[in-house]
């Protein structure tokens, strides 16, 4: 099969959100210099809203993950990493994190004029994704010597029982005479509510951006919304990230009304389950718009939306959020997820990407991509990569394996 590649339609948005990043990285950057405001480090589905609500600026090292990925620094940085004991089989974020760290070299400069990642006064992770967030923070914790609280919350979750929830209320109440004393502030939970409310309305943009791709042509790939869930990612809780939305949202809705598509003469749709490869997002948008496909849905970019938070209880909020999303629930709950989300975007196949340094994220090893196709017939394909790491994906296993894929695709009959 020939292999056209396209031109990828740039959003007009984009500009802007630049601006609301640098804005938030500048904050960061003069607090960590001038100690003006105290930073919490957080993990990137941990309890954000808690730490606004005490007036710390938050910092979220997956974001940092993802640039590194992105820029292609990773595979150089990973072997710092791996000296200091890291195996390269553990998460890509943390071994290119880390070894960002002990090479004194980050992304950040380059992007936002940073001389290094802003130091933590607290950092705080849920383990609610995985067991590495918590060792990866260890690290900062062991190297500057600052305190790290964490929720622990359980995995392969079905329903969420009420022990569950109630445990990790529990454990959300916990951190708070810890953060007091750290920020010097009493907990206010009028604050924690003005909070959660940015929050939660701006996971509703955020709902709204991810749904306007059920339109056909859609307006917007996968490959662009890794990329505009930046601001739902380390600024939801503040009013910029909701103002950034609606105009993301009316751009869009505009490409709607003009029947303009992210890719011109869509004619396949696909689901891409598991984590983007940071630094192919360009190469696989322009193939997959060669061959006139759209992926226009996928589980990574629905994880930043947290109905809960609207719960009248702030806690109860808090804890169903953050327990509630794909990573931790159960095979069951995976597969039929899955599935409504294909019925709704009318999905003809699935990408799987294997993950090699992110178990957590890779849902193709315990039968689903099967059980999918016996249930709803749904054509896939399982592509190996990784996150970070380009030493583990193969460039020419992966385009022959998608185009075997669209293959199949245009040989089914209409
Ligand atoms: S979920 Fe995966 S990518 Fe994210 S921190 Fe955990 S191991 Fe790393």
């Amino acid at each position: 099969m020939s292999q056209e590649k396209s031109a990828i339609k740039k959003i007009r948005a984009t500009g802007a959100m630049r601006e609301v990043m640098a804005e938030y990285f500048a904050e960061l950057d003069e607090a960590a210099k001038t100690g003006s405001e105290k930073i919490a480090w957080c993990t990137s589905v941990g309890p954000a809203e808690l730490l606004r609500s005490f007036g710390f600026l938050v910092y979220f090292p997956e974001n940092h993950g993802a640039l590194l990925g992105a820029t292609r620094m990773a595979a150089d940085l990973i072997p710092a990493a791996t000296a200091a004991g890291y195996s390269p089989e553990i998460c890509s974020y943390l071994t290119s994190d880390v070894g960002s760290y002990l090479s004194k070299t980050t992304p950040l400069t380059r992007a936002f004029g940073m001389e290094s990642v802003p130091k933590a006064d607290v950092l705080v992770y849920n383990t609610n994704q995985c067991r590495d967030v918590q060792d990866w923070l260890g690290f900062y914790e062991r190297e500057w010597g600052v305190p790290m609280l964490g929720i622990q919350t359980p995995r392969s979750v079905g329903d969420l029982s009420d022990a569950i929830v109630g445990g990790l209320i529990e454990q959300h109440k916990a951190l708070i005479p810890h953060l007091e004393e750290i920020s010097g502030r009493k907990f206010d939970i009028d604050r924690l509510r003005e909070v959660m409310a940015s929050s939660h309305r701006c996971t509703q943009l955020w709902r709204e951006v991810l749904r306007l791709a059920t339109h056909r042509p859609s307006p917007i790939t996968f490959f662009d919304c890794t990329i505009h869930m930046g601001p739902a990612v380390v600024l939801r809780g503040e009013e910029r990230a909701e103002r950034y939305y609606e105009v993301l949202i009316a751009e869009l809705e505009e490409r709607i009304a003009d029947g303009v598509g992210a890719v011109d003469d869509e004619s396949l749709r696909f689901y891409w389950e598991g984590m983007p490869v940071w630094g192919k997002l360009r190469d696989h948008a322009e193939q997959f718009a060669g061959h006139r496909a759209c992926v226009v849905a996928s589980t990574y970019c629905n994880s930043w939306i947290f109905d809960a938070l609207e719960y009248a209880d702030p806690f109860e909020g808090m804890a169903r959020a953050y327990t509630e999303i794909f990573i931790v629930r159960s095979e069951d709950f995976k597969q039929g997820y899955m599935e409504s989300m294909v019925r709704d975007y009318a999905i003809d196949g699935i990408i799987f990407h294997d993950a090699k340094t992110c178990p957590n994220n890779s849902n193709n090893r315990y039968g689903l991509p099967l059980r999918l196709r016996e249930q709803i017939g749904t054509p896939f394909v399982v592509i190996d990569g990784d996150l970070n790491d380009l030493r583990l994906y193969s460039e020419e296993q992966a385009r022959t394996q998608f185009e075997a894929l669209v293959e199949q695709l245009q040989e089914q009959p209409a």
